[in-house]
């Protein structure tokens, strides 16, 4: 299934693409957090009172609102990781645990959205494509055996980085949390479909230019692995939004090194999810 929220007369919807209709869930479901607050039975109930709407024309909203940070794993392709040494001088050392950092829940995006950076803020924002976990299940100490149960499901994620404040404060969290820095979408797709989350092709282009393209295959750490590492002490709640990590191909790590830049468009395609689309406003 895959799972939408939209704008109504200025409210958020939440329902189910079904080929090009939406069936829209009732207003008292509006979000994917209500969703997931109910029991099975009564989601399977909900399709009793419903309607639908044709896709076209929705104004697509992010189909997640995480109340806490999206977590977020740095580093997780070894080609990412050795591209980021290159550029950076830097000896190549693979993690031999996940670098887990995060951003803020208000530099979410929608799909869609046109992002308004600041050229005040920021002279190099860049891309990164991810492949983004939605989780269904409160869950601590998950076994990397159990790890995939929790998942309700994925979504493409743009980790937009800037990276001089990446750089300047040491810390990622500022660099990686400005407004509007985390689109995700154009929707979620339930666990169910995709079995195995390490076989998708995943890519970015900027202006129809392919800038990133790899396969979930290459992460160094697995969906599994991840969340395996992430809930060791550690409860995940229904609605968490894990970025499992980019591939290579990031602006910072081109000849020359190339930054995102006005008027711009942004695309994150990965297989079995499909495309999240964001324009560029640099001011
Ligand atoms: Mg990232």
């Amino acid at each position: 299934m895959r799972f939408i929220s939209f704008a109504s007369n200025g409210a958020n919807r939440f329902g189910v693409l079904q080929g090009d209709r939406v069936t829209v869930y009732p207003e008292r479901i509006a979000s994917l957090d209500a969703y997931l607050a109910l029991a099975f039975g009564a989601r399977e109930a909900l399709a009793r009172e419903t309607e639908t709407l044709p896709l076209s024309g929705l104004q697509l909203r992010a189909p997640a609102h995480p109340r806490k940070n999206v977590f977020c794993v740095g580093r997780n392709y070894v080609d990412h990781a050795e591209e980021v040494a290159r550029a950076t001088g830097r000896e190549l050392k693979l993690p031999s645990v996940p670098t887990f950092f995060t951003k803020a829940p208000t530099a979410i995006a929608d799909p869609g959205a046109v992002l308004h950076l600041s050229a005040e803020i920021s002279a190099q924002y860049d891309w990164e494509a991810e492949l983004a976990v939605i989780i269904g299940t409160r869950c601590r100490d998950v076994a990397e055996a159990d790890a995939l149960s929790v998942i309700f499901g994925y979504t493409c994620l743009n980790d937009v980085t800037a990276r001089d404040l990446q750089r300047s404060h040491q810390q990622w969290f500022k660099g990686k949390s400005l407004d509007q820095t985390c689109p995700i979408g154009p929707w979620i797709v339930s666990a169910d479909e995709i079995p195995n989350p390490q076989t998708l092709a995943i890519s970015l282009r900027v202006d129809g230019e392919i800038k990133q393209a790899s396969n979930t295959s290459k992460m160094i750490f697995t969906v599994a692995a991840i969340i395996a590492s992430l809930s060791r002490g550690l409860t995940l709640e229904p609605g968490d939004v894990i970025a499992t990590g980019t591939p290579d191909g990031v602006g910072l790590a081109r000849t020359p090194p190339e930054f995102l830049r006005d008027g711009q468009t942004m695309e994150v395609e990965i297989e079995k999810i499909g495309v999240l689309r964001n324009d560029i406003a640099l001011r």
